[in-house]
């Protein structure tokens, strides 16, 4: 018997769900694996976010329900953050909404803004969870090509008005997970004024908000004059400050959709538990030194792996956001065809591109997740196992 509705059998396994059970066997056989699969941050955690996070739990009263919409010390954090930050004023009562990890919100916010039927707009390849929650809300996504030609950014013009006519909602993403890529505040000021013109909301996933490099200061899409109007933006401690597994993030924005979302929320979960949020305050408000080091880590790690992949004839240029390197699969292979060889043949575990979307196709995904030895070790089973020839 098979207890499930059509609903759930629609969703395609979860991608690194399958590429796990594949990494157990390979361990089990004996296999040194090296990781370069899933987007989670090898760093620890900082240490004083930690001893913030003991001291807070040992307050008896820090262990009841949370309050739903988020810890008043967290909201005030977050808006701190952005006045800081982006020169952006939140009001933390009515503009900030804690979530138990961006992706919680990521996914609540589809079935609070459409209906069956409606669609949704997402980029092409991007986080499988703005199609999935798509679908769990039966809606459709609509594939906003995210090509190299155009920077990885969706041409906008190039949608069906009949799908605009029928969209109730829009991702975006910078920096880019997988594609890594970044914009400036004009490309933000050219969306919202799409997204007004054609009366879209827009969510942007902010994940990668702090992690970047050479200089580039990633904009917030609420730096757009108006944007508050008709723009959300989610925002996570995970890959900040290496604190996936708290599950804390938050969403900030138009009052009217936090509004809505809170309404689903209250009625789905009961928030975070007290003592993260606070750790989660004190990480957004104390020293952000830890974030300079964090990126000067990831930095080094992907110059090794460019020069790396050079050698196996990929040439990439130097990503300015995130911790992923998007690269072309060599030439005579498939994305999957691709990753599969070097797994099976080197123990060497990538992502392939077109599990973040058709356009993704062609691609593979790198995790700078382990250290320089490894990366190096990485590149060089590739380079001897898998005899690429350099054309
Ligand atoms: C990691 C990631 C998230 C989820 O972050 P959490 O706050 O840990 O849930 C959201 N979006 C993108 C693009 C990510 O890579």
């Amino acid at each position: 018997m098979n207890f499930q509705s059509n609903r759930i059998g629609q969703i395609p396994p979860y991608l690194f769900a399958e590429i796990n059970k594949k990494k157990e066997k390979m361990m089990k056989a004996g296999v040194n694996i090296i990781d370069l699969g899933i987007g989670d941050p090898d760093l620890p955690t900082p240490k004083h976010i930690i001893d913030k996070l003991v001291e807070e739990t040992k307050d008896p009263k820090n262990l009841k329900y949370p309050s739903f919409v988020g810890c008043t010390e967290f909201k005030q954090a977050v808006a701190n953050f952005y006045w800081r930050q982006y020169q952006v004023k939140l009001d933390p009562d009515t503009e900030v909404l804690a979530l138990i990890g961006s992706k919680e919100g990521i996914a609540h916010i589809v079935p609070t803004l459409i209906d069956p039927g409606d669609y949704v707009l997402v980029p092409d390849p991007s986080y499988p969870v703005y199609r999935m929650a798509t679908l769990l809300a039966n809606g459709q996504y609509y594939n906003m090509p995210m090509l190299k030609e155009t920077d990885f950014k969706p041409d906008l013009h190039a949608i069906p008005a009949k799908i605009l006519s029928e969209a109730k909602l829009m991702f975006l993403n910078y920096p880019g997970n997988p594609t890594s890529a970044t914009v400036d505040v004009e490309f933000f000021n050219e969306a919202v004024e799409f997204s007004r013109k054609h009366n879209i909301p827009i969510a942007h996933d902010s994940a990668y908000n702090m992690v970047t490099f050479d200089g580039y200061k990633a904009p917030s899409i609420l730096e757009v004059e108006g944007a508050k109007d008709l723009a959300v933006e989610f925002g996570s401690l995970s890959k900040t400050y290496n604190m996936t597994g708290f599950r804390i993030g938050y969403v900030v924005g138009n009052k009217n959709i936090i509004k809505a979302l809170s309404i689903y929320k209250s009625n789905t979960d009961t928030g975070q538990l007290t003592p993260i949020q606070k750790a989660a305050a004190f990480a957004l408000n104390s020293d952000q030194s830890c974030i300079a080091k964090h990126n000067k880590i990831y930095k080094e790690r992907k110059t090794v792996m460019l020069e790396g992949l050079k050698t196996i004839g990929v040439e990439v240029s130097p990503p300015k956001g995130s911790f992923f390197i998007w690269a072309p699969v060599p030439t005579g292979y498939t994305s999957a065809g691709f990753v599969s060889s070097v797994m099976e043949q080197t123990g060497v575990i990538l992502t392939p591109g077109n599990a973040f979307g058709p356009s993704g196709e062609g691609y593979f995904r790198i995790s700078l997740s382990v250290p320089n030895e490894r990366l190096y070790e990485a590149v060089n089973r590739i380079k001897e196992k898998l005899k690429i020839v350099i054309a």
